[in-house]
């Protein structure tokens, strides 16, 4: 505001708070980054934004973590109105307008967008958690490679066949894009990594099962791309269980009815849940506990307070949006713009996804894609993945780093990263 010629009064920033930086709350940052009218204050309690569509590839040791994981504070160097907080929000007050750390610190926000992505869902069996773990983060991706390594060693020095069976067994209960990119990668390892790299056992003789619920695997997928999918999963020796209910998983293994799966590794990649931050925003949740939100993404009872990504429920066309990387990312964008160009709710906009379509990778030279009316899997289909993947990694270093270890891995099935940092006796014990 100009009082006199020469002089101006500068208005104090606003306080923006983005709890998470996921696909969602890195593309908000991004959106008010540089902008000097506001403060924008990200936490996350990792130091990195993960790109999760490739976390799987760390799990099967074909990538470093470094290779998908990018420190926060990198990414905002250049923007000085950008503070990155590495914490644990623990709750929300709306009434106070500030957010609780772990440490009961509390934080004043404006405005706040809340972005704390998903965790699984284990259907209200959560003791089944430690015996089938699933994959979300760096650690847990980096845990799933030392089961899937370690075993093969475990069974390379062990006399007893039954033990040998199933060590060389390997469960994944989910058959969406997460279990059948699991599922193939673990067949490669056995297949074609590990070929001629022990002497007492043979890891071709390796048993992978893909358990699903459905009918079909690959349930957002059309019926023709899926049985694709499930025919080339067979060919590369992965048993495949439609209809198939899970009804106890323990140390020894996962039962299915009246049958049951010995089987040291079981990999859960069959749901998702709201996290339960989201109870303290005391607004309506749909029965996955995400946050119902309004057309402008905010919440109904709190026009300065927005819900993005995974965390929200938001209804286009009678669907809830998936809870995919591209929502994540134009709902953060969008969000970003209401508090750039500070409107009401009423002059807000109504948010609308913009669909370009999906993807799944099956293994070396063959994946999927659904993109508008065209539908197309294979080489090209792959090819597509690949460019589309390396893309939207974000820095120059991490493209390059994950398209020269790519060459390796695809085109002499070469996986990089199997290592094991723990003594082998100890991974045994647990
Ligand atoms: C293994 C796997 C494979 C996937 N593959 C694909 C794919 O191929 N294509 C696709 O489109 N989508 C894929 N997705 C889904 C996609 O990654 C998610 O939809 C997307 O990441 C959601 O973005 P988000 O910002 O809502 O949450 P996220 O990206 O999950 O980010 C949430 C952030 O919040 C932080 N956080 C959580 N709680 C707190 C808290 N209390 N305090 C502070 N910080 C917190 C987390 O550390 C994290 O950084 C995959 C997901 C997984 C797990």
């Amino acid at each position: 505001m100009s009082l006199k010629r020469g002089f101006q009064i500068k208005s104090t920033p606003q306080q923006v708070v983005i709890i998470g930086a996921g696909f969602g709350g890195l593309n908000a940052a991004k959106a008010l980054a540089n902008s000097p009218e506001f403060n924008v204050l990200i936490i996350d309690k990792t130091n990195h934004h993960l790109f999760q569509p490739l976390l799987y590839q760390v799990a099967t040791a074909a990538l470093s973590p470094g290779d998908i994981a990018m420190p926060i504070r990198e990414i905002f160097r250049k923007c000085d109105n950008v503070k990155t907080l590495m914490a644990t929000v623990n709750s929300i007050n709306r009434a106070e307008k500030v957010v609780i750390l772990e440490n009961q610190q509390k934080i004043a926000y404006d405005y706040l967008i809340v972005a704390p992505g998903s965790r699984h869902s284990y259907f209200g069996k959560d003791q089944w958690e430690s015996f089938a773990p699933g994959l979300k983060t760096l650690q847990d991706a980096l845990h799933i490679r030392e089961m899937i390594l370690a075993s093969f060693e475990l069974a390379e020095r062990s006399n007893d066949q039954t033990l040998i069976d199933k060590l060389l067994s390997f469960v994944i209960i989910g058959a969406g894009p997460t279990g059948i990119e699991m599922a193939g990668a673990i067949s490669e390892i056995a297949h074609q990594s590990l070929k001629k790299n022990f002497r007492s056992i043979d890891p071709s003789k390796t048993k992978i099962y893909l358990i699903e619920g459905g009918s079909q695997i690959l349930n957002a997928y059309p019926q023709k791309l899926a049985a694709y999918a499930q025919h080339d999963l067979e060919k590369k020796r992965v048993t495949v269980l439609l209809n198939t209910r899970v009804t106890e998983v323990t140390p020894e293994g996962v039962g299915i009815g009246s049958e049951f799966i010995y089987a040291h590794n079981v990999i859960w990649a069959a749901g998702n849940t709201a996290p339960s931050l989201l109870n303290t925003l005391d607004t309506a949740c749909d029965k996955q506990g995400r946050v119902l939100v309004d057309s402008d993404l905010s919440l109904p009872v709190d026009e300065n307070v927005f819900v993005i990504g995974d965390s929200a429920c938001y209804q286009e066309k009678g669907h809830v949006l998936p809870a995919i990387a591209p929502v994540a990312v134009q709902q953060g964008r969008f969000v970003g713009k209401i508090i750039r160009k500070k409107l009401t709710k009423n002059n807000r906009s109504t948010f609308h996804y913009v669909d370009r379509g999906m993807m799944a990778n099956i293994g070396k030279f063959d994946a999927l894609v659904l993109s508008g009316p065209l539908q197309s899997s294979g080489v090209f289909a792959w090819f597509a993945w690949c460019f589309v993947h390396i893309y939207f990694l974000i820095g120059f270093r991490t493209k390059l780093f994950v398209f020269i270890q790519w060459i390796f891995y695809f085109f002499r099935g070469q996986r990089n990263v199997r290592l094991i940092e723990r003594p082998v006796d100890l991974i045994e014990k647990e």
